[in-house]
């Protein structure tokens, strides 16, 4: 695909007005709405809101083929740093070739290019069936929208817009976070003999929790298992032994690793101690309130996932890079995104592309330069244009 002048206006245009109206997790309503309008304006063929607010965009083809979805969360991180903006990040400003502003990298421009992509096929030469969904929740809750969107609209493959710089993201760590409790019992501290100080199982446990060896991968490097946050009660605790002591790891998983596995690791790292009964792992659950009143409640354990060169949608998008005369770089995502729902959890076939860098999202100054936000449209459109063209 290859967009003309008032091509380029549009998408630069609309992905500005996304970055005009905010839209932080859990209140994405507006982004939602804007999104909803624009595909009926570009006349998709059916525009849905689910439950949890996700914008849904179908567009049918003439001829029989795959059920592509194309997904970019709408949320973006809040501004926490305004004086450190050199302009309004909430202005949708262009300027020496680059958009400025939260959300440009990550990735309201992104979310532009997919659903004008979309827009610009010519649905008569279109096989299967093109899905753009514009997702919730995403920097709180990676995956869980996604999940319910594939529960209605199902897909054969999946392409994430998250930024990229446009490389071919094809691996994933999963993440996971374990909520450790030390149970003791209380005394009062000028009696500590009569009581059981839970922050000392803790830190006698986190001693060996630290020593799980670590995994390698030799494209993603190590797994990550960090603790976070610590907390005792009573609290605060003057004249009393803590009898509990929760603690928060934060796990960046290998492809491979399962639930019951990673629960497994903790477990053995306590074994054969005195303190092993007082310590008790739990997978956390995330709770998320929707802008629509509904949450969004998962078990924060998201698989990672290595795709498949050799499959159809990895040659499809290949394809349409080449074709978009851009060299090709596979790309290990160092971010957790939606496709660890698609493909970690789902195992539907999924890559990630999109245009911008992602070391200038969650930042002061985020920008995403235009003329690759043109491109990525150009690249997603060849994508669409490619859909059948591959068994
Ligand atoms: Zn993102």
């Amino acid at each position: 695909m290859k967009l003309n002048h008032i091509q380029q206006e549009e998408v630069l245009s609309f992905a500005q007005q996304l970055i005009r109206v905010p839209g932080t997790s859990g209140d994405e309503g507006q982004v939602a709405s804007l999104v909803n309008q624009k595909m009926r304006e570009l006349s998709f063929d059916q525009v849905h809101v689910d439950s949890y607010g996700s914008v849904i965009g179908t567009i049918k083809g003439s001829h029989p083929g795959q059920t592509l979805l194309f997904d970019g969360h709408m949320d973006v991180v809040p501004v926490r740093e305004p004086d450190q903006w050199s302009c309004d990040p909430y202005g949708g400003i262009g300027s020496e070739g680059k958009l400025m502003g939260r959300g440009s990298a990550d990735m309201k421009g992104s979310l532009a290019a997919m659903i004008y992509a979309a827009s610009y096929l010519n649905r008569d030469e279109i096989a299967g069936t093109i899905i753009v969904s514009a997702s919730v929740a995403e920097e709180l809750i990676p995956g869980r929208a996604l999940e319910s969107i594939l529960d209605t609209f199902p897909a054969d493959a999946v392409i994430i817009g998250e930024p990229t710089e446009l490389r071919l993201g094809f691996i994933e760590k999963g993440r996971c976070t374990i909520g450790m409790t030390a149970k003791g019992r209380v005394a009062h501290s000028s009696r500590p003999e009569l009581g059981e100080n839970a922050i000392y199982y803790a830190v006698n446990a986190i001693d060996r929790i630290k020593a799980i060896p670590l995994r390698t991968d030799s494209v993603l490097g190590k797994e990550v298992i960090e603790l976070v946050e610590i907390r005792s009660t009573p609290s605060p605790g003057n004249g009393s032994v803590p009898d509990s002591c929760w603690g928060l790891w934060e796990c960046r998983i290998l492809p491979g690793e399962n639930e019951q596995a990673l629960l497994e690791r903790f477990l053995n790292s306590q074994k054969d101690t005195n303190w092993q009964e007082k310590i008790h792992f739990a997978i956390e659950t995330i709770d998320i309130p929707c802008y629509t009143g509904k949450h969004l409640v998962g078990k924060d354990f998201l698989p990672g996932w290595k795709g498949d060169e050799k499959s159809r949608l990895f040659r499809q998008v290949t394809a349409a890079i080449e074709k978009n005369g851009i060299p090709l770089i596979n790309w290990p995502i160092p971010y957790g995104c939606n496709a660890l729902a698609s493909c970690g959890l789902r195992g539907i076939p999924t890559v990630v592309f999109g245009p911008g860098n992602v070391e200038l999202a969650h930042r002061p100054n985020e920008y995403m330069e235009v003329r690759d936000l043109w491109k990525a449209t150009e690249i997603f459109g060849s994508i669409m244009e490619l859909n059948g063209a591959f068994a």
